[in-house]
């Protein structure tokens, strides 16, 4: 068997990150965690409790009593993986407009971020994981032999994201998905911890220019190297 490595893959809102992800996992084998679901879940949490999202002492508290579990898809219903709150699968509910207009806010909270960095750490122990976030190769494994910064364009992110909830049946307006894109990207830039910026040692992958077999062929090219390092 080939060696196993850690590969962590940041960037922005909508690159295209969980897509190659995912792929990537299956084609070596590896495990996937999308740790922005975690950050999601922390959110749907506070608000299912009404909790004022501004009062941090206690949204911190939310996130560090949640009892939440990461499976593989329980349903065939196009989720990459189940996620559940408690007993309560929260799956979709975490993609709702309200989860993603406060998700930057209490992800910027010290408190829920500790909370969750500590749980990603202890599931990458077992190796041969493809994590993929906004501070995976910064901060939360900065050991990892492959890090990847992905890159597009907000203008391409936005199209790519109007494409998916057209496909989903939803109604969508390009505007709109543009500047929301917008708004989250200034947020996660301008967070004063854990800031999106890539690892001095990432490599970047500019999508704008490269449809996805590219990108994955790039990124196979990239595991092999590191492999054979
Ligand atoms: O990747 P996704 O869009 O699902 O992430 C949702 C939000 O969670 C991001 O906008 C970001 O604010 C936060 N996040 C984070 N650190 C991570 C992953 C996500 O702060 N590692």
């Amino acid at each position: 068997m080939s060696k196993q490595i850690t590969i962590a893959i940041d960037g922005a809102a909508a690159t295209g990150k969980s897509t190659v992800a995912e792929r990537l996992s299956q084609e070596l084998n590896y495990l996937y965690l999308d740790t922005g679901v975690m950050y999601r879940a922390a959110t749907w949490a506070a608000l299912d409790q009404q909790i004022d999202i501004a009062d941090e002492s206690a949204v911190s508290e939310r996130t560090e009593r949640m009892s939440l579990r990461i499976t593989p898809p329980t349903q065939d219903d196009g989720r990459q993986c189940t996620v559940l709150v408690g007993e309560q699968d929260i799956t979709w509910a975490i993609r709702s407009a309200e989860v993603e207009q406060y998700v930057s806010r209490v992800s910027s909270y010290p408190r829920v971020r500790t909370a969750l960095t500590e749980q990603q750490r202890v599931m990458a122990q077992q190796g041969a994981i493809i994590m993929a976030g906004r501070d995976i190769g910064t901060v939360v494994l900065p050991q990892a032999e492959l890090k990847i910064f992905m890159l597009a364009s907000a203008e391409r992110r936005a199209e790519r994201r109007y494409d998916e909830l057209i496909a989903k049946g939803e109604t969508a307006n390009y505007e709109e998905v543009l500047t929301a894109i917008r708004e989250r990207d200034r947020q996660d830039t301008e967070k004063p911890i854990s800031p999106l910026v890539p690892a001095e040692d990432a490599v970047l992958v500019d999508t704008d220019q490269l449809n996805i077999e590219q990108v994955m062929a790039e990124l196979h090219r990239l595991v092999e190297q590191r492999v054979a390092m």
